[in-house]
């Protein structure tokens, strides 16, 4: 039924789930295709740091040494209320390889990926647009659509992407990891449930003179949640929960240029404003702000995909699940999705194994979402549990940057138990 040519697996997607996913497949010698409507890698860092189970996933595809050379390592991570430091986790006390967050711009680690791929001859097909799905018991049919700029209007110039060329074909698997707006999850009439409450922040990155200690920092404030993250080169991003604005849906659009940015019409983007929500949330941080070189409001919300997939149609990533930015979860078990789905399929096609693990990759990957969501079974203070970090324990969960055990170790240390 499928041609030599043809791709035994249809990657949609290029972010940094589809990309790892079309490199673990790749390096099992399953003939892959991916490809993105946009016409190249995001232009900034979004999800700006790899937890150790994504270094681990890194080393096994010989990429550790590039990603580590590029990084800055976060050891701790600090809990502060107003002037006063509350709790510490240690990374670097987890027995590991990689005790520490590597801080990484997701565009660097996205081109690290797209590099790896083209070495084992797979090039992002950009401008290829999924246009259709349908699944079935062995294949998926899909119609892609080939996008090419052209020059409109005779008076007043302007251009606009059309679809040149449309292809239908049939593969075995489609991964779909094309995003929050996922394609894939919508054809398949899968449902994106709502699974807490929408954040929306403002986010600065900057120089300072600051000595950020390898730390991330999380300063609690009013019900507001606020973050810092050290970055290389005497930088650091905070990111300010606004409690009382709602960003739109476009703000989780990922640029593709990286454009240095002023406030434009944001009020709360102006340079006055970041001494303000300092000033009042974070009042220890009194270090310099020198020249802001990204400011941003984003919208993040909370939901879980009814299912991870169908018959021969998996999601991985952002497509099947949304949650808050200080753990930096999305993204990172998104790569262990596509890790685990990605080695499920090669087992399928090249061991003739069931399509029985396709449901444990669903029951495993929704049990931990519902984990991290905190829908069900969450943490349990523990006799020893400091009277802040009880308050605070289900709201701290989504900001943690780790998951599965090396979630679990951070939690022990400051008193908090799995369920
Ligand atoms: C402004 C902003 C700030 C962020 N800040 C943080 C943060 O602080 N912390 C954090 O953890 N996360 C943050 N994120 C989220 C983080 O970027 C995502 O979790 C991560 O990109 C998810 O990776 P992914 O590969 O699943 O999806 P994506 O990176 O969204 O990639 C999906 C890809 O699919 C492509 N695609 C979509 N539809 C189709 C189709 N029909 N056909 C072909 N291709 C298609 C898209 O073009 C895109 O390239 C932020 C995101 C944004 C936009």
């Amino acid at each position: 039924m499928f041609g030599k040519k043809l791709p035994e697996v249809l990657v949609v997607g290029a972010g940094p789930v589809g990309l790892f996913a079309a490199l673990v497949l790749s390096e099992h010698g399953i003939r892959v295709r991916i490809i993105d409507k946009e016409w190249r890698r995001a232009g900034h860092s979004y999800a700006l740091a790899l937890h150790p189970s994504s270094l681990r996933l890194l080393k096994n595809v010989g990429l550790i040494e590039k990603v580590l050379a590029k990084c800055y390592q976060v050891q701790s991570v600090g809990l502060y209320e107003a002037q006063e430091r509350r709790a510490e986790l240690r990374l670097d006390a987890l027995e590991e390889e990689f005790p520490f967050i590597a801080v990484m711009q997701q565009n660097v680690l996205e081109g690290i990926l797209e590099e790896a791929l083209k070495q084992h001859d797979v090039k992002v097909d950009w401008n290829h647009r999924l246009a259709h799905i349908s699944t079935f018991e062995d294949y998926s049919h899909v119609v892609v659509e080939k996008l090419v700029k052209e020059s409109l209007g005779y008076i007043i110039a302007r251009t606009e992407w059309v679809v040149s060329k449309s292809q239908r074909f049939d593969v075995p698997f489609v991964v779909g990891a094309d995003g929050h707006h996922s394609l894939v999850r919508r054809a398949l009439e899968i449902d994106y449930n709502p699974a807490g409450d929408t954040q929306n922040f403002a986010v600065f990155e900057f120089k300072t003179d600051a000595d950020l200690k390898k730390e991330m920092r999380l300063a609690v404030h009013d019900g507001s949640l606020n973050v810092l993250w050290p970055l290389p080169n005497r930088s650091c991003r905070w990111s300010f929960e606004l409690l009382d604005y709602q960003a739109s849906e476009e703000s989780r659009t990922k640029d593709r240029f990286e454009i240095q940015v002023g406030p434009g019409e944001y009020p709360m983007l102006t340079d006055e404003y970041l001494y303000e929500l300092l000033k009042k949330r974070a009042p220890w941080f009194t270090s310099t702000v020198e020249s802001i070189t990204w400011r941003h409001v984003v919208r993040f919300e909370r939901r879980l995909a009814s299912t991870h997939g169908i018959q021969r149609a998996w999601l991985a990533g952002d497509a099947v699940h949304l949650t808050g930015p200080a753990g930096i979860q999305s993204m990172n078990v998104g790569l262990l999705e596509a890790s685990d789905l990605a080695n499920s399929i090669v087992r399928i096609l090249q061991d003739n194994e069931s399509n029985e693990l396709l449901k444990i990759y669903n029951d495993d990957w929704q049990t931990e979402w519902r984990f991290l969501l905190g829908l069900e079974d969450g943490i349990k203070p523990g006799e020893k549990v400091n009277p802040w970090v009880r308050e605070h324990s289900t709201a701290l969960l989504p900001c943690i940057p780790a998951s599965g055990d090396d979630l679990t170790k951070l939690l022990a240390q400051v008193g908090l138990k799995r369920t």
